[in-house]
């Protein structure tokens, strides 16, 4: 079977290919809608969405938290620009800084990348100040797309075409804190890390290695920038994933599960990081705006309302334990925490699987060659779980069997 083997998927694909640039080839699903972790195709297939657009639906689809804040706000009021002010993003800054427990102050994006780029401008003038030049970052991290998020990018397939970039910025290995150590003298502005790599296949570091780099920023005076923007909101049962080694960085950048699906990204400086933006530094016409910080709102009263990340913890553990049992011989394990994790194979097969999945009626996403992702929405039932597992077994078959 193709993808789009039905008529209104297979005519929306064809006008895509046509309208649209080849940027993301033709994906191969025409989602339709949405309810809870289900979502509907253009021809009326139904599936259960184990990615959630990519960790960004946290309440799931048409959620009555969601529709009900953006409904209200967008026939109060959709846009100020940041000429003037409005209440959400007042309130939802201050709720940030309530679950962050430091003090902070909060720079709102529309993206992920922005908040990045936000973040490395902040560590640019920062190290202009000091006499430092220069930025560290890891091998086969993922922080976006836009040039100043991309030159910090250890992807090197993403950024070499792109490059050279306006900043210097070292790459050393993901989870090794001597070499972390010998890269960070008093000529590094900032070290940005992920908590655990997400594009790069959902790979934690070891234990200890945040804790390490925030002794290593601390010594020899870099600010350490953790990228939260795929690991923060509950993904990993903790509202932030720096929570669970009790590390604080001086930078924190989020996005994707912030929003709910609405776009909002974040920038946040603690302590001396938090004033280094003065008037005028930096600018969005959209960041903050009131729909999509009241989106914002709605997702954070909804997880710490309906005790989502108690549930993440569980569920989490159950989708985990429940692939480590199956043996099968494309399947070497599982990696991650909570409801964000790869199924590690043993054949570079991730392309089968993801569709050997999709005909079986499930949405995953083959993140590298030899590892599928999951992320679905940290509303996802204990059942809707249990069929994605009852249901593996047969998918890795298939997926193993087709040349
Ligand atoms: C997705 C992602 C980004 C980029 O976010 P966009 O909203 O796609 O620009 C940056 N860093 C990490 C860790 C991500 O997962």
């Amino acid at each position: 079977m193709s993808p789009h083997d039905s008529p209104n998927g297979e005519a929306l694909a064809r006008r895509f290919e046509t309208a649209l640039m080849p940027n993301y080839g033709v994906p191969p699903v025409a989602l339709a809608r949405g309810e809870g972790s289900r979502v509907w195709d253009a021809d009326g297939r139904r599936y259960l969405d184990m990615i959630g657009g990519i960790a960004v639906s946290s309440l799931g689809h048409g959620h009555p938290a969601l529709v009900g804040a953006v409904s209200r706000q967008v026939a109060t009021l959709a846009h100020t620009s940041n000429l003037f002010l409005h209440e959400p993003e007042v309130l939802l800054a201050e709720r940030l800084l309530g679950l962050l427990r430091a003090p902070a102050k909060v720079l709102f994006t529309n993206s992920g990348t922005e908040a990045n780029e936000a973040a490395l401008k902040l560590a640019i003038k920062y190290g202009k100040e000091r006499g430092r030049t220069y930025f560290v970052a890891a091998e086969n991290s993922f922080h976006g797309r836009t040039l100043g998020a991309l030159a910090l990018t250890g992807k090197r397939s993403i950024r070499d075409p792109f490059g050279p970039f306006p900043v210097d910025v070292r790459f050393v290995p993901y989870g090794d804190a001597d070499a972390l150590k010998n890269a960070v003298t008093e000529e590094c502005a900032a070290v940005f890390l992920e908590p655990t790599q997400g594009e790069a296949g959902v790979v934690p570091p070891p234990d200890g290695y945040f804790t390490a780099a925030r002794e290593i920023c601390d010594a020899a005076g870099a600010l350490l920038v953790a990228d939260e923007i795929q690991s923060a909101i509950g993904r990993t049962g903790h509202w932030f994933a720096h929570q669970y080694e009790g590390v604080v960085p001086d930078v924190l950048t989020l996005a994707k599960g912030l929003g709910g699906g609405l776009p909002i990204g974040a920038c946040i400086g603690f302590g001396a990081a938090a004033t280094v933006f003065a008037k005028g530094d930096h600018g969005s016409t959209f960041g903050g705006n009131p729909v999509s910080a009241a989106a914002a709102l709605a997702v954070l009263d909804t997880i710490d309302g309906d005790g989502l990340l108690e549930h993440v913890r569980t569920v989490g553990a159950e989708l985990a334990a429940g692939i480590t049992a199956i043996d099968h011989p494309l399947l070497a394990g599982v990696r991650g925490r909570g409801l964000w994790l790869a199924l590690v194979l043993t054949a570079e097969r991730a392309a089968q699987v993801q569709a050997a999945a999709q005909r079986a009626g499930f949405l995953v996403n083959a993140l590298q060659p030899d590892a599928v992702r999951l992320a679905p929405p940290l509303v996802i039932t204990s059942s809707e779980i249990a069929s994605f597992v009852a249901a593996l077994p047969a998918i890795l078959d298939e997926a193993a069997d087709v040349r």
